[in-house]
């Protein structure tokens, strides 16, 4: 298969330029849609189908499988949707210096659908049946939380023996652990008035908004690797004036389903009364994503593929990462999950985000061999 790989660097950066080129922020529903007619092409081509999961106003999410597979067991999940608003790829398109490319999502997770494809393009060419033993979830939010998208991941998934999460390998090494985490809106609502003339008259939609976001902001306990972060407010009409409205996003970071719990109530705890008289609070949001903790069934898949890295001279080791993701998920309802098979890379949701060219083959060597490896009976 290697030679196959090595054979292929170039078609692979052809669809990774093309995949980047196409702005496909989680919002943006015709870009992410057209991303997933170009991958869905290249399915086709090679005999596989995709079930097309229609979304209203996010992109479809993509079930992909060979039809002939009898009971796959494998699971492979990588994201469509990025960061980066529409506009990107035109200012900042794909372009390669030295070993590194670069362009928005080209490591989050642009890149990964290449290796994805030419893991099974190198099984089937090889003469391996082990493709069949595949189903590709690509989902179009990952970037939000996976709201839409969880339900079909955990249905695929249920049935599985393994769970591979093609989120790129940050410092190269694998990921057995994410944190958890939950996605809160809160509203304000207040009463306008002129700020010189009748601020009696008003109530400040702001001012109830900063207590809160101090309350908020005090429920982190950093030392067990809890975070509440207010990372998004706007308010407010005009300089002069009291403010009728504001709103704000709100993240939280969890280690434990405990904590989640405990963590969700102080939230809506603090959002269920005002301190500002003729103010009115609406919290909407929960948990979006359980804590990822490594079990002792995801150990033996690392002890694997750190096997199969180590025949092609890579040394894995797996890390705990706080970002969470859809192996959140999968872990989640007990499947052996394993992140962080995609390949090298880093600063992601950056501008300086960069793919390391050359672990490209590698890391699609890599796929191909854990899948193989994972389907011999
Ligand atoms: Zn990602």
């Amino acid at each position: 298969m290697k030679e196959f790989i090595e054979a292929n660097q170039q078609p692979m950066l052809e669809l990774i330029e093309n995949l980047v080129n196409i702005d496909s922020g989680s919002y943006l529903k015709s870009g992410i849609d057209r991303a997933g007619e170009v991958l869905a092409e290249e399915y086709k081509m090679i005999g596989f189908e995709t079930e097309v999961h229609e979304q209203e106003s996010l992109g479809n999410n993509l079930v992909i499988y060979h039809p002939e597979a009898e009971a796959p067991e494998i699971v492979l999940i990588a994201h469509l949707d990025t960061v980066f608003p529409e506009g990107t790829a035109e200012k900042r398109p794909f372009h390669v210096a030295d070993d590194l490319a670069h362009g928005p999502g080209v490591i989050d997770m642009k890149a990964s659908h290449a290796t994805a494809l030419f893991a099974i393009k190198a099984l089937m060419d090889s003469g391996s049946s082990a493709y069949k033993n595949v189903v590709l979830i690509l989902n179009t939010d990952e970037e939000i939380g996976s709201i839409a998208s969880r339900s079909l991941i955990e249905k695929v998934v249920a049935d599985k023996k393994y769970a591979l999460v093609l989120e790129p390998a940050q410092n190269g090494q694998l990921v057995s652990e994410r944190k958890g985490g939950g996605k809160y809106f809160l509203k304000v609502y207040g009463k306008s008035a002129h700020a010189g003339i009748e601020p009696e008259n008003g109530a400040s939609a702001i001012e109830e908004m900063a207590r809160k976001i101090l309350k908020l902001h005090a429920l982190s306990e950093p030392d067990r690797g809890i975070t509440v972060n207010v990372g998004l407010i706007k308010g407010g009409t005009s300089v002069n004036t009291i403010a009728p409205f504001a709103e704000a996003g709100i993240d939280l970071r969890i280690e434990t389903s405990e904590d989640g719990e405990r963590l969700d109530r102080g939230i809506k705890e603090i959002c269920s009364y005002t301190e500002t008289p003729g103010t009115a609070v609406e919290l909407t949001g929960h948990i979006t994503r359980p804590a990822w903790v490594l079990t002792d069934a995801a150990r033996t898949l690392i002890d694997v593929i750190a096997e199969e890295g180590a025949k092609l001279g890579i040394t894995l080791s797996h890390e705990k990462s706080g970002g969470g993701s859809d192996a959140n998920l999968t872990a989640h309802i007990g499947i052996p999950s394993i992140d962080g098979l995609g390949p090298v890379g880093g600063n992601a949701h950056q501008e300086t985000e960069y793919l390391v060219v050359s672990s490209l083959t590698e890391r699609t060597l890599l796929l191909a061999n854990v899948i193989k490896r994972l389907s011999a009976k």
